[in-house]
């Protein structure tokens, strides 16, 4: 797999961990040990699976901390609800802020990278780098240059 995307899923992990540990003592207290268990793992399949969908589908996932905080609502008590919306919140907010970085420095253009320079019209090049390169092959000279200065 893409090293890139490999890092994408591994710090999206993290951002769900996270969320999960912000949140998993809030779970409600008043049900047995075995009910609060499974409670427990749907709570962080589902900030699992809100972060995986995130990592994938970034651009079409709208108001992922809502969709969260929807799916796990039912698993705490009513006074621990707003601590949880506002944990869930911040945690997607962290989570998607990552993922905006990602998206500017071109994760997401389909796992194609493109050269780095700019045209003589000012535009991105367009074209694919040399394998390990930064540059495509008519550009190759300005990645010489870069190592030289
Ligand atoms: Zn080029």
């Amino acid at each position: 797999m893409d090293q890139r995307l490999l890092h994408i899923q591994v710090c999206m992990y993290q951002y769900s961990r996270a969320i999960y540990r912000s949140i998993k003592d809030l779970i409600d207290p008043y049900v047995d040990n075995q009910l609060r268990l499974e409670y427990r793992r749907e709570v962080l399949e589902a900030c699992e699976q809100t972060m995986e969908r995130l990592a994938k589908d970034p651009l079409y996932f709208s108001k992922p901390d809502r969709a969260l905080f929807q799916d796990i609502r039912r698993f705490f008590p009513i006074t621990a609800q707003a601590q949880v919306a506002w944990a869930v919140s911040e945690g997607v907010a962290a989570a998607t802020g990552f993922i905006e970085s990602q998206i500017e420095a071109g994760a997401f253009d389909g796992g194609v990278s493109r050269c780095r320079a700019t045209t003589r019209k000012g535009k991105p090049c367009q074209r694919t780098p040399l394998p390990e390169r930064d540059y495509c092959p008519s550009h190759q000279h300005l990645e010489r240059a870069s190592v030289a200065a």
